[in-house]
């Protein structure tokens, strides 16, 4: 794990100069990876920040995704199909509008066909991913598959992606498509009634290089700085359109905060908490991250107590369930936890294979026999909505193996590495479960298709 962390510094170093200045003599490096962060609650806000820009940007029908990077600098980048966001950057912006700038002008990058050749070619090559998943062969050995990864990622799946990388293909844009995607980016937001000032605010933060709320800006942009020009010419943009002083969706900024008292507890507990919310102990972000940073402390008893006052405010929340649903697990409560998943799950309203796989995964940590086939049809469901979610084929092979089902729980694990990439392993789990189906089945027939895949 942590060679791949280590990896994935070393690639956001790199990537950070991509979008926060006009090099064009990017450093390249041979190979990196970049570690996936799974969150239910933070990919709907994405998607919802997200959405209204896609729409003004004609890329609606692209289904373009939006990626979770588990890195503590502020960046992003795009490939050819996807929107890559770091955590830090999430954890760095303070209001919806610093994010959806950047989305909106990584938007403009996408629609206005930058280096569209070249970032469609890493998208196909799979650097970042394979088999139209979005993690990589480093996710097995980063434990989504192959065991319960603690470090950064309690209540988020990680896991990573790698492969080589022609990094200045990806990574450089030219001066000019720089100032087209701030252009285009103020068209978006305008269409969609939206103020440009967090985006002035985000690339004023590049352009100074601050590191803001004591996370750790990259060093490439320290001593490579926007020029100025294009924060002038932003800013003329910016205060020109009618919503500039629109005010912040409360709803929107609500969001905002839970997600990164989210981020800020997991990443760094409540010291990166105080910083993230200015020691405002009653802001609700920093509250729910203080729920999750005492669970993670290993304070059950308290955690539960400071996530049901969130309850008691916001009944309906399925992200505030979900929390007590990983307190729960944390104090060993898997029945109880399974319930909490089963409410955040029927209140989700975007139906997040994220959710049910947890309370699958709750449900076999009873152990109960019982629920163990409840936890094999939750699984198998999150899977079927999620095909990406890693460790969900993991937790369904050790229900299957709990069920004594020992051919199923290799299938498994044999289509979990396929989907990682890792052909290799998955030929090897395929062909322990086909020694132990029954040949013509649909499960032995898809054993002997990862078997026989490129023979
Ligand atoms: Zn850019």
């Amino acid at each position: 794990m942590h060679k791949l962390v280590r990896k994935a510094l070393t690639f956001a170093a790199t990537a950070a100069i991509a979008c926060s200045s006009i090099l064009t003599n990017v450093p390249t490096a041979s190979a990196q990876s970049i570690a996936i962060v799974r969150d239910a609650e933070i990919e709907a806000l994405l998607k919802d920040y997200a959405r209204p820009i896609f729409g003004a940007a004609g890329l609606t029908q692209r289904n373009i995704e939006i990626v979770l990077v588990n890195n503590r600098s502020f960046n992003a980048f795009v490939d050819g199909r996807r929107i890559f966001i770091n955590t830090g950057a999430l954890l760095l912006a303070e209001s919806p509008g610093e994010i959806i700038g950047v989305l909106a002008h990584e938007a403009g990058h996408i629609a206005g066909g930058h280096q569209a050749r070249l970032r469609e070619q890493i998208a196909r090559s799979q650097i970042f991913g394979v088999v139209g998943s979005l993690l990589g062969v480093g996710a097995v050995a980063a434990g989504s598959l192959s065991g319960n990864d603690g470090t950064a990622s309690a209540g988020m799946g990680v896991a990573a992606a790698s492969g080589g990388i022609a990094q200045r293909s990806l990574l450089s844009y030219r001066r000019t498509e720089e100032i087209n995607a701030d252009q285009s980016a103020i068209t978006y937001l305008n269409a969609t009634g939206q103020s440009a000032a967090g985006m002035l605010a985000t690339f004023n933060r590049f352009s100074q290089g601050l590191a803001l709320a004591g996370v750790q800006v990259d060093p490439y942009q320290q001593s490579h700085p926007l020029p100025r020009e294009r924060i002038a010419l932003l800013e003329d943009l910016a205060r020109s359109s009618p919503y500039f002083n629109s005010p912040v969706d409360a709803s929107l900024q609500r969001r905002h905060d839970l997600m990164r008292g989210k981020i800020a507890a997991n990443v760094g507990g409540h010291p990166a908490l105080q910083r993230a919310f200015n020691g405002n102990t009653a802001n609700v972000g920093y509250r729910y991250g203080d729920a999750i940073a005492t669970r993670l402390s290993g304070n059950v008893g308290l955690a539960l107590q400071k996530i049901d006052a969130l309850l008691a405010e916001q009944p309906n929340n399925p992200y505030f369930h979900e929390a007590k649903g990983e307190i729960l697990l944390s104090g060993n409560q898997a029945e109880a936890a399974a319930s909490s998943f089963q409410r955040a799950a029927q209140l989700d309203p975007n139906n997040s294979g994220l959710i049910r796989a947890q309370r699958g995964f709750a449900l076999m940590r009873t152990g109960q026999p019982a629920l163990i086939e409840q936890a094999i049809s939750d699984l198998r469901e999150a899977i079927g909505a999620d095909p990406t979610n890693l460790s969900a084929y993991r937790q369904l092979s050790q229900a299957y193996g709990q069920r004594g089902d020992v051919a199923n729980a290799e299938l498994t694990m044999a289509e979990g590495y396929f989907r990682a990439g890792n052909v290799q392993e998955a030929r090897i789990f395929a062909a322990r479960a086909q020694q132990k189906l029954q040949p013509g089945t649909p499960a032995w027939t898809r054993a002997n298709d990862i078997v026989t895949v490129g023979q």
